[in-house]
């Protein structure tokens, strides 16, 4: 079903399946991955653990690189493990493998100067 999602303006397109992950963010603010749903207990996106790095402009999970801000009740001295497995589960650094297509919708009135408006794409 199609589900209007909203990313950052600058974030970039998303590449085709196989293709390096550019950090998009189209999969995980559409649905969660399975390591997502055991998490965070549901599957429609976007997901919590969703952080967009405006600086490297690109989205990370927020659970391989964060884990202890994304779970406060996470031990810190267990957060370095996790973050290593969820890299692992998350299947880090293989490539693109959402097929999520999207289409960009027409921008919202222009938001104050330095202050980019969000982006809406409506997926299927
Ligand atoms: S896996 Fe694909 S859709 Fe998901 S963030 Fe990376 S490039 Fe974007
Ligand atoms: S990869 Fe991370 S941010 Fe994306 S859906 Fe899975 S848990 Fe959430």
């Amino acid at each position: 079903m199609p589900q209007i999602v909203t990313l950052p303006a600058e974030a970039p397109d998303k590449p085709v399946v196989g293709a390096p992950c550019n950090g998009c963010g189209l999969c995980c603010a559409a649905e969660l991955c399975p390591l997502g749903r055991a998490v965070f207990g549901k599957s429609r996106g976007p997901c919590p653990a969703l952080v967009w790095r405006a600086e490297e402009r690109r989205h990370v999970c927020g659970l391989a690189t964060e884990p202890k801000a994304q779970l406060t009740r996470l031990p810190g001295f267990l957060a370095p493990l996790f973050a290593r497995l969820a890299r692992r589960w998350i299947s880090a650094g293989t490539g693109c493998d959402s097929d999520v297509t999207a289409d960009i919708l027409p921008a919202k009135p222009a938001a104050p100067a330095g202050n980019a408006a969000p982006r809406d794409t409506s997926t299927h």
